[in-house]
């Protein structure tokens, strides 16, 4: 079987051992479903072809598992299963230019001594926003944990009932504090939580305030939480630290785009929070990070925590983050950052652009049919729950395939497409494709036809094989 010629490609590609393994595999299966089923009958070509075909399948689908691109076509901005926030152009040439070789990470040129990893960020951030200080850990839940364990570990940390999140499932509040080693403290209610109640909290017991923004859901009607300039002063009064987690972290305001109620960095850090917590891959639109930025005192001691070495970043999120932070400070970020451009994206730009890729697509043909209809996006990854951007979404039909199957196929075309499905009809969401995605995408399209001519020939052989 290993010198079988439709082999020899996947041999090349994934070594003679494992393609042995696999046929060991596969041929064990085969003989055990013969040996249930004796009464059938089959020739031997039959079956070396059914062996080549099952072990081919079995490295397709394990190389389907492995970290691949897809086009994502949801129109889901921050799509945390799709890898969030796509990297803008400076960024990956950054990435590019230190992954190749060495570069200065813990190394001043100046000097020739040793230099402190994130310098240069933390003195980008500290121009752009103004604050004392700021360092980078792996994503924002772990930026709350060192955040909380380094201020306030022993000792009582008060929250509002109000905001005791779950993010994405594995982030929850509480659960957080407990790994920290502090006490969490809750005070007020689910829907209304006053000055008064933080202030009646605090004991000696007490080490921290934190305030968490409640990213992927809303408390409408009759509702109640202090400004965040009201708490900051009793934290400054009564001698605390107040740490904001504000989760997406926004850099610049986007109402404009329909996104409300989404507080910027800057807003929080001149409210006087003394830690503000943010992930790097949200609305920043930057790699997966965790950045805190505030008061020098509090961050020069997360960064001594042990736990802060256990969740450092690499050379190459730094390179990432430096180049996305000066989109920001160069006024570059509404076009420059992929999310920024997604999220401003019109109505109107989508379905000229749709109406282009439907002219493009009309060489798929055969039993596909492409068509536009009015439809909405959604900003994603836990941020800003109520916002619905105005879109044009392709709606995919494809005659003798269902919805699902269509969807399925998309899903598992070389080039993989995710969909979403809407009252049962297929729709692509071209926000989230980028100009260079849209002539793959509709290769992937192709294939719903494609594919069924193909698989009816490798049914025909198969079946002449077996005669
Ligand atoms: C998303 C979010 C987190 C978790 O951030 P990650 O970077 O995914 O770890 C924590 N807190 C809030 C408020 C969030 O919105």
């Amino acid at each position: 079987m290993l010198r079988a010629e439709v082999l020899q490609p996947l041999i090349a590609d994934a070594g003679r051992a494992s393609v042995r393994e696999a046929l060991r595999e596969t041929i064990a299966q085969l003989r055990s479903e013969l040996a249930a089923s004796p009464d059938g009958e089959h020739s031997p070509e039959g079956l070396i072809a059914g062996i080549e075909s099952r072990v081919r399948e079995r490295f397709a689908r394990r190389k389907s598992t492995r970290t691949r691109r897809v086009i994502n076509a949801t129109g889901v901005v921050l799509h945390t299963n799709l890898g969030r926030a796509p990297l803008g152009r400076r960024s990956l040439a950054a990435i590019n230019e230190v992954a190749a070789g060495y570069c200065n990470l813990e190394f001043d040129l100046t000097t020739g001594n040793r230099g402190r990893r994130g310098a240069g960020l933390e003195a980008m951030l500290r121009e752009l926003f103004g604050c004392e200080a700021a360092t980078v850990v792996n994503n924002c839940a772990a930026a709350v944990l060192v955040a909380v364990n380094t201020l306030a570990e022993g000792g009582e940390v008060i929250v509002s009932r109000g905001e005791l999140i779950e993010i994405g499932g594995a982030f929850r509040l509480p659960d957080v504090i407990a790994k920290s080693g502090a006490r969490l403290r809750e005070v007020g209610t689910t829907n209304r939580t006053r000055l008064a109640d933080y202030d009646n909290a605090i004991t000696a017991e007490t080490r921290a305030i934190l305030r968490a923004h409640p990213s992927n859901y809303r408390i409408i009607g009759f509702t109640e939480r202090p400004a965040l300039e009201e708490l900051s002063g009793l934290a400054r009064s009564r001698n605390l630290p107040l740490i904001e987690d504000l989760g997406s972290g926004a850099l610049v305001d986007l109402r404009e785009t329909g996104i409300r109620d989404e507080p910027t960095v800057g807003e929080s850090l001149k409210a006087g929070a003394s830690v503000v917590a943010f992930s790097g891959d949200k609305l920043l639109g930057g790699p997966q990070a965790g950045l805190l930025l505030g008061d020098e005192r509090f961050i020069r001691r997360i960064e001594r925590n042990p736990l802060g070495r256990a969740l450092r970043v690499d050379k190459l999120i730094y390179a990432a983050l430096e180049a996305t932070i000066e989109e920001y400070a160069a006024g570059r970020a509404e076009t420059e950052i992929p999310v920024q451009a997604m999220l401003r994206a019109r109505g109107k730009e989508i379905a000229l652009r749709v109406k282009r890729f439907l002219r493009r697509a009309q060489s798929v043909g055969g039993n596909v049919s492409l068509r536009s209809i009015d439809g909405a996006s959604a900003v994603g990854g836990g941020s800003a729950p109520g916002a619905e951007l105005p879109t044009r979404l392709i709606v995919v039909e494809a005659d003798g395939l269902s919805a699902s199957e269509i969807e399925r196929r998309l899903r598992l075309a070389d080039t993989p497409v995710i969909a979403r499905i809407l009252d049962d009809r297929v729709v692509l969401d071209l926000r989230t494709v980028g100009p260079e995605d849209e002539a793959p995408m509709i290769d992937s399209i192709a294939t719903l036809n494609r594919s069924t001519a193909a698989r009816r020939e490798i049914k025909r052989e198969i079946t002449e094989h077996t005669k």
